[in-house]
């Protein structure tokens, strides 16, 4: 039985000797595994550090990218590339606890294709990543047919049935844990504490988290799309009420006065609504635009498999 664990890193070269020492802690005696990094065009010397690693241990393998292309990416080319049984993907600042590879694995045994993780709801994540993933989860699992536990992170154990799957996926705007749920099988979550960052710092700013509920959500739902129809036909609804009360005015009672207000305030309205819907209408658009290129996800520089 062979256990693929894949690792993106990006300028995580604190880390490399640590995780793949803690990761080898956990399987070395009881399985054969491999260790893929996927060093996603990082600027410090994580590939560096990755060799370094390699040279003395035949289980980390690793690609390396042209540039820098993405986690969702990077995570791709890890699961394009394993060989294993199962694999389990993971971040590599060890904010996700090696010690739970076992736990995945017990589940993976009792027969589960998918073993996801659940990071408890405590400490050490901010209030503002707190608040704003809980609205986002909830919010795509309502407007979409996916349904992606709260809090989940790409830290989970795919059967390699699963990986096949997935290998199948050409889209752009990966946004893989909803295709994980959107494949099905038999899946089920473990809790975890997350850990913090053993060194360096997080790669995710504020507008990339944004850009990726952005990504998350109009991959998988088009009901942004439809409460743009719905509001169209409300505001129509309206304009139809004040246009008759304003004939009756003009031609019943006679008191019509010229009145700008009104007139400045529904026309600046009304434009704002439109200009957010073309603007929903254009990232679509622009979705359908960079699928159509089918350019492929990634680009290998290197690889050691
Ligand atoms: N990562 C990556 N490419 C990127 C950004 C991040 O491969 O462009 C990796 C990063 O090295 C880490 C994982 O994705 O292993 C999660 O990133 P990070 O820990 O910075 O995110 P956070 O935990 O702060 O959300
Ligand atoms: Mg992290």
């Amino acid at each position: 039985m062979m256990i693929s664990v894949v690792i993106p890193a990006y300028n995580e070269a604190g880390n490399i000797k640590v995780i793949s020492q803690k990761i080898a802690d956990q399987l070395e005696k009881v399985y054969s595994y491999e260790i893929i990094f996927v060093d996603d065009g990082s600027t410090d010397s994580t590939l560096r550090e990755i060799k370094e690693v390699a040279k003395n241990n035949a289980s980390v393998k690793y690609i390396s990218f042209s540039r820098n292309f993405g986690h969702q990416r990077a995570l791709k080319a890890g699961l394009d590339h394993a060989g294993g049984d199962c694999v389990i993907s993971m971040d590599a600042d060890l904010q996700h606890p090696p010690g739970l590879i076992t736990g995945l694995i017990k589940k993976w045994k009792e027969g589960y294709d998918v073993v996801y993780t659940v990071r408890r709801d405590i400490q050490d994540i901010g209030f503002f990543k707190k608040i704003t993933s809980k609205i986002f989860y909830k919010l795509i699992n309502k407007i979409s047919d996916v349904d992606i536990p709260l809090g989940s992170a790409d830290f989970r154990l795919l059967d390699k049935k699963v990986v096949n799957e997935l290998r199948k996926f050409r889209e752009d705007g990966l946004f893989i844990r909803g295709l994980v749920s959107w494949l099905g099988y038999n899946q089920t979550g473990i809790e975890y504490d997350i850990q913090s960052r053993h060194s360096g710092s997080s790669k995710y700013t504020l507008g990339m988290m944004t850009s990726f509920a952005v990504q998350g959500i109009t991959s998988f739902s088009i009901v942004p799309l439809r409460i743009s129809v719905m509001v169209g036909f409300f505001i129509s609804f309206c304009s139809f009420l004040y246009t008759t009360y304003a004939l009756v005015t003009k031609f019943y009672f006679k008191t019509a006065l010229p009145g700008w207000t009104s007139i400045l305030i529904s026309v600046l309205f009304l434009g704002g609504i439109q200009l957010i819907f073309l603007g929903l209408i254009g990232e679509y658009l622009g979705k359908m635009f960079i699928q159509t290129k089918n350019r492929p996800n990634y680009v290998i520089k290197e690889k050691s498999l």
